[in-house]
């Protein structure tokens, strides 16, 4: 018997179990995917907001305002690429300036430090490269960018490794509450029982919350596109660059990434389809129009892929964090849309507080270790590469040439607590396959060396999730 089962592992889920994993508690993650953050944790603007934009006594607003000062701790326990580079909202009117003006006064009332309103000439002389037609902008000092996945799979495997379990290819299919408990079913026919049960399955939350209540909310897809530009166009800019939000959500953003490169979207289409991520060239086609009014000069030549992500919309309009009233021992964690990702530590600690109070017993552990450590080749200096080379010469083989990820990063990638078991798992921990080439050079050779550390044939081993295989049989005996 389980104290806590977790229904996904997003940003969301992950940041739960690791609070969890501070506790003398026996909790488990259930993962529907392949891998954790498959879900819109793979897909987003990868932002920490400042937290002006939400709504004065929302959750998102107090959740954004909570977790954005957490990641600076958080990241460096976890190792985990996170950069303060302050944020801009451009204003290209006068009812753009009186939005600002607006956006300010909320940042104000949210509690958010570090706001300024700039005239152009300040705006100028912080970013070259933005439209010479904006005449203002707020900026945000507390804004910064993270690397979303690599902070995910840090959170499990922290989580993991102060015991906490994780369950990946098992999707949850029905629940009955039998006595004190809850039986979780999955369609793999695993079944775990669990005191309390946390339901953060992003997108289809609602769905999970109705194996255990009647309906009480819903949850709509609104789905976001971008353009991934590499690192020839990752100077651009130095601050997240957004313009001024509509009802649709905070509009066309120019941010420059952790790995140095420039995402150009998202645009917000509200669609049926919950598992969509396509990319449509209608939607691509706004995008470019819209980034372009930031800044003229993007060059879209130097676009290495597209994608994209869903928001969970929510009909009550803000996040739904609390014990459910029809079913005790049941926390919903639903509509998770932006800022999701930057109040995700925020809402982890808040959960923790609805588990104690909803009769779950949390004593804290004393040998709960923080500290999660990942080598990355290319940071250290050239005595160290030398030393780390000498070891180990795996060191020494380079896989990924666009972004000089070696052989020994790999295998250290699969063979972690969470290790990858997919060409996509290895990419999300270490990055081959993020470059210009966008794997089509490293994508064989990945391929290679997570069936000779599986133990599997070529054959075997799949993209992303199950049965995206990538060799569909021999040309040659
Ligand atoms: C376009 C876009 C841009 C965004 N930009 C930002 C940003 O810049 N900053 C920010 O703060 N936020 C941003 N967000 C929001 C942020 O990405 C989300 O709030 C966050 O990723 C949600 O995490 P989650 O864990 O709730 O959901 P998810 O990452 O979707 O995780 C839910 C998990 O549940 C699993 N699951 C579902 N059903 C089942 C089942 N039956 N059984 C088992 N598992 C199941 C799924 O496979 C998934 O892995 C953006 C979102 C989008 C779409």
């Amino acid at each position: 018997m389980y104290d806590v089962a977790v229904i996904g592992a997003g940003i969301v889920g992950l940041s739960i179990a690791r609070e969890l994993a501070r506790y003398n508690v026996r909790a488990l993650v259930i993962e529907k995917c392949s891998d954790v953050a498959n879900g819109t944790t793979k897909a987003n603007s990868a932002i920490v907001h400042a937290g002006y934009d939400a709504k004065p006594g929302s959750l998102m607003a107090r959740f954004n305002a909570k977790g954005n000062p957490m990641f600076d701790k958080i990241c460096e326990e976890l190792d985990v690429p996170f950069k303060r580079t302050g944020s801009l909202v451009l204003a290209f009117c006068q009812e753009d300036m009186d939005t600002l003006q607006k956006l300010y006064e909320r940042g104000i009332k949210n509690g958010i430090p570090g706001m300024e309103l700039l005239t152009r000439e300040k705006l100028k002389s912080m970013e070259a490269n933005i439209s010479s037609e904006a005449f203002g902008a707020l900026y945000a000092k507390t804004a910064g960018i993270v690397g979303t996945w690599e902070l995910a799979v840090a959170m499990a495997e922290n989580a993991v490794e102060n015991s906490v379990e994780l369950y990946l290819d098992c999707e949850v299919e029905s629940m009955e509450k039998q006595g004190d408990a809850y039986t979780v079913n999955c369609k793999n026919e695993k079944c775990f029982r669990a005191r309390f049960v946390v339901n953060s399955a992003g997108v289809y939350a609602d769905k999970i919350n109705e194996m255990v209540a009647s309906p009480s909310f819903k949850i709509n897809p609104r789905r976001g596109q971008y353009f991934v530009m590499d690192k020839s166009s990752g100077g651009m800019v130095k601050n997240v660059v957004f313009q001024c939000p509509s009802k649709m959500g905070k509009g066309v953003v120019v941010v420059p990434t952790v790995g140095g490169n420039l995402l150009v979207g998202p645009d917000a289409e509200d669609i049926e389809d919950r598992g969509d991520t396509s990319t449509t060239s209608k939607g691509l086609e706004y995008i470019r129009s819209m980034g372009g009014k930031s800044c003229p000069n993007l060059s879209y030549e130097s676009v290495i892929t597209t994608f994209s992500g869903l928001r969970a919309e929510s009909d009550t309009g803000d996040f739904i964090i609390e014990e459910s009233s029809q079913s005790k021992g049941f926390i919903n964690v639903a509509g998770i849309k932006s800022p999701g990702l930057s109040s995700a530590p925020a809402i982890a600690e808040y959960v923790i507080d609805l588990l104690r109070k909803a009769g779950c017993c949390l004593e804290e552990k004393d040998d709960f270790n923080p500290i999660r450590k990942q080598l990355r080749f290319s940071e250290l200096n050239e005595s160290e590469q030398r030393e780390l080379i000498k070891h180990d010469p795996r060191y020494g083989r380079v896989i990924c040439r666009c972004e000089n990820i070696t052989e020994g990063e790999i295998v250290d990638a699969i063979k972690r607590s969470v290790g990858a078991r997919t060409v996509d798992g290895v990419k999300k921990r270490c990055r081959p396959g993020m470059g210009r080439c966008q794997g089509g050079f490293c994508g064989p050779r990945v391929q290679e060396i997570l069936a000779r550390e599986l133990g599997k044939d070529m054959s075997e081993i799949v993209k992303d999730g199950k049965e995206s295989y990538i060799l569909s049989g021999s040309t040659k005996e």
